[in-house]
């Protein structure tokens, strides 16, 4: 039996942090009659690898994204997905989830890599409307033309509503965070991830229906969650991945060495020829 290539480790890297209130994280929070709080917000980005190839899901924000907002970096994006085996010569295909400054900040670090994002998403950051206040404090203006500068290049795969990056991987458009808002499909051989992204920043945030201060359509950002409900209840999804919850690699299997603490990966990569779970 072939050893199957449509099947993935996980890895959810944590690169970033910062500590704010849950009335700065949650929109209107008034409205849950619930004491103010503390709260941590943690930024990842996400490697998808078996033998045949490596799919990078998001990069993070850059030294100068998250410097000037008060982030916190934990480690040297570079050197993390170099550690966590992402070879940028090989030319990985990357996910952009969405425009947010902290999921496309090092698109430079993968200059011979063709880029996916929503046709809805790319189109947007250059609309008038990406200047408005409530939308224009979450991206780099520079960095929002370098999606274009790699577009100009031939490397930006846009599509709508859905598209199979590889097999085995199926970006999901859902909106409501932003226009064109991502989720990521992973197989496994733990079963099916989902990369939320920012259409589920918290744990809370989907189980409670608590909307996002950050968002561009409420009722998308509603069925948004009601989408990643009924695929769990269908068993298409078994292991839910949230875009900015501190909770998130507690529940998954924590990495050990250098970057101990900041990892941690769902499904194991077969190692012998036919090995399949
Ligand atoms: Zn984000």
């Amino acid at each position: 039996m072939a050893r199957p290539n449509d099947h993935y480790q996980v890895t959810i890297v944590k690169y970033g942090t910062r500590t704010t209130t849950r009335s700065d994280v949650y929109l209107n929070y008034a409205l849950y009659h619930e004491d103010d709080a503390p709260i941590e917000m943690d930024y990842f980005f996400w490697i998808v690898k078996n033998a045949e190839r490596t799919i990078v899901v998001d990069t993070g924000f850059s030294s100068h994204g998250g410097g000037v907002r008060g982030r916190t970096s934990l480690a040297d994006v570079g050197e993390l997905f170099e550690y966590y085996g992402v070879d940028v010569g090989e030319s990985p295909h990357v996910v952009l989830t969405h425009g947010h400054y902290d999921h496309i900040g090092n698109v430079g670090l993968f200059p011979t890599s063709k880029f996916f994002m929503a046709s809805e998403e790319f189109a947007f950051w250059s609309s008038h409307n990406a200047q408005r206040a409530m939308f224009h404090h979450s991206v780099e203006d520079d960095e929002i033309e370098q999606l274009r500068h790699v577009a100009n290049e031939g490397r930006m795969v846009l599509f709508e509503d859905r598209i199979d990056v590889a097999p085995g991987v199926e970006a999901i458009v859902v909106g409501g965070h932003t226009p064109g808002q991502c989720i990521v499909m992973v197989k496994t051989n733990e079963g099916p991830v989902l990369l939320a992204s920012d259409a589920i920043h918290y744990y809370e945030e989907y189980e409670r229906d608590m909307l996002s201060m950050s968002v561009s359509n409420l009722i998308d950002m509603y069925e948004g969650f009601d989408c990643v409900r009924e695929m769990l209840r269908l068993g298409e999804v078994q292991h839910l991945v949230s875009g900015h919850d501190p909770d998130t690699l507690n529940r998954f299997t924590p990495t050990m060495g250098k970057f101990a603490g900041l990892a941690a990966t769902i499904g194991t990569l077969e190692e012998h020829e036919g090995v399949r779970l």
